[in-house]
């Protein structure tokens, strides 16, 4: 049996961050294991056309590694070159193992290790995990009525198959979220008609984007230049929190009336402007950063299919909408998002007394500082419940994040103990804090349905407030929040 004084899940930035903090720490003793046969998640994964982050990417990096970036907001390639860069510099290649699906974790009290079954690997064992399996990592496609029948070609936007030639087919992307957003405009100039099935609309504001001169690429990559533009970047984003949670006007007065006159000045048709139109507040869901998506939307050989329009069934050759009308596509994309919520943790999770984390979280995921969960000791989970922000980078929560764990790996190893464990009482108070400050956001109070909240009901993706805050959370480690054995 192959044993680690740490083990963590998972080759993207979360997996990466905690080992470099590891390493930072003088802790050598560690793995990493990922499910793919390539490592560094996210933008190692998504190659659909058009894939790019919607932070400024000298905020959507790491703090201590800049990069001389070509544009503002960088594609999947720079992103991909980014993680490689990063895996090869702190030498984690060795580290990681790929092909190791974890299918399995358990606690073993006598040992106070956690016991790691990978599939048609076997078991491995660690004193602690740190869990980054992503959370939009597992695509999720809905239970369409026929879908397994259909004879054409289909793809998650999570597995684009780049083998495959669009152009001068037809084409139908069901989902009109962020990913969809980036595909439509890139791919339908080349195919023969798209149509598009939309859920709801979201509503879409203009993408700044712009590239960077070769002078101010070389600014960039020097590490005083980056941090002045990575916080100022970082005060502007932080702002929107102030109309996301605590005024509604603010909201509306930047951003909703900017949203509708967008609309007013790329769309003519009165019908497409209805259509795209969302009936929940600005900010409620994911905002799209786009300035070639209504474009798109306005193309001869574009459709959008919205309420009242949508999939009936799906049969061999065709998709029949509600309104009885039979749609001939070539190729399904689906882009249909992830479970980012009730599947944050993907395989079953057994703590002490052989407590089961899915039973912990039947009403809806929580853990404090959305971390550490009571009764499973030295697990910890990055980007876990409740530390989502929708208004700057996922890599500033992560860092964060690190700053609790580490404190919490070195408290134990420093103090002579074998784990560490939150107190019930105390990610009990958290979560109920968690809650109540949600209550004052526009997640929970905008009228959406959206993939930030849980079958409960419950936002659990978010982080109600500024990111600063739970860097300041999270900095502050509470021994007396623990139990230490
Ligand atoms: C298309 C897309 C666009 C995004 N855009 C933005 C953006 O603009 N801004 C932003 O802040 N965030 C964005 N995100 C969120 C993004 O997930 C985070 O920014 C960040 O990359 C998360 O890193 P991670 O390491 O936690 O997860 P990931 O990068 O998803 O890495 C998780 C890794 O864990 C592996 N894994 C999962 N389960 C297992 C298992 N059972 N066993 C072994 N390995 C496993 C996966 O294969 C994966 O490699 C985007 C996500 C997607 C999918």
């Amino acid at each position: 049996m192959r044993s680690y004084k740490v083990i963590i899940i998972g080759s993207g930035f979360g997996g990466q961050c905690a080992a470099i903090n590891l390493l930072k720490q003088g802790i050598t003793d560690f793995i990493i294991l990922e499910r793919r046969d390539f490592i560094g998640g996210t933008w190692c994964q998504n190659n659909y056309p058009g894939a790019a982050v919607d932070v400024q990417s000298p905020l959507y990096s790491l703090s201590f590694e800049p990069y001389p970036w070509t544009q503002m907001y960088a594609g999947r390639a720079e992103l991909e070159q980014y993680t490689n860069l990063v895996i090869d510099k702190y030498q984690l290649r060795e580290r990681i193992k790929t092909c190791c699906n974890v299918v399995s974790l358990e606690w073993c009290e006598q040992q106070s290790v956690w016991e790691i079954h990978v599939e048609g690997r076997g078991l491995y064992r660690a004193q602690f995990i740190i869990n980054a399996s992503g959370p939009l990592s597992t695509p999720v496609i809905p239970n369409f009525k026929g879908k397994e029948k259909f004879e054409g070609k289909s793809f998650h936007t999570n597995d684009w198959d780049l083998d495959y030639d669009y152009s001068d087919k037809k084409v139908a992307i069901i989902g009109s979220g962020a990913s969809a957003a980036q595909v439509i405009p890139e791919i339908a100039p080349d195919v023969d008609h798209l149509y598009v099935f939309q859920r709801s609309p979201h509503w879409v504001l203009p993408r700044p984007d712009w590239v960077f001169t070769d002078f101010q690429r070389k600014l960039l990559a020097l590490k005083w230049v980056h941090k002045v533009v990575r916080t100022s970047i970082y005060w502007v984003l932080e702002a929107r929190i102030i109309g996301f949670k605590y005024s509604r006007w603010v909201l509306n007065y930047i951003a909703g009336d900017k949203a509708k006159a967008f609309i007013r000045k790329q769309i003519n048709d009165p019908q497409l402007q209805q259509q795209v139109t969302p009936d929940f507040t600005i900010g409620c869901k994911r905002v799209i950063l786009s300035s070639a998506l209504y474009p798109a939307y306005c193309r001869d050989n574009v459709s959008l299919f919205s309420k009242g329009q949508g999939i009936k069934e799906i049969t061999k050759t065709s998709i029949c909408t509600e309104d009885d009308r039979d749609i001939k596509p070539d190729l399904i994309i689906y882009a249909t998002g992830y479970d980012a919520t009730d599947g944050v943790i993907s395989y079953p999770v057994l703590g002490k007394n052989k407590k089961s984390l899915g039973d912990f979280w039947r009403d809806y995921p929580r853990a404090y500082l959305g971390t550490t969960i009571p009764d499973f000791p030295n697990l910890f989970i990055v980007t876990g419940p409740n530390t989502g922000i929708g208004h700057t980078s996922a890599i500033f929560v992560i860092e964060s994040q690190m700053l609790y764990i580490i404190k919490c790996i070195n408290s134990t190893l420093k103090g002579g103990y074998k784990s560490i464990e939150v107190r019930a009482d105390a990610e009990e108070n958290y979560t109920r804090m968690i809650h109540a400050e949600m209550k004052k956001t526009v997640w929970e109070t905008g009228g959406c349905n959206s993939w930030y909240k849980s079958k409960s009901g419950k936002v659990i993706a978010m982080f109600p407030g500024f990111s600063f805050s739970y860097r300041w959370l999270a900095r502050r480690f509470k021994k007396n929040h623990h139990i230490f054995t």
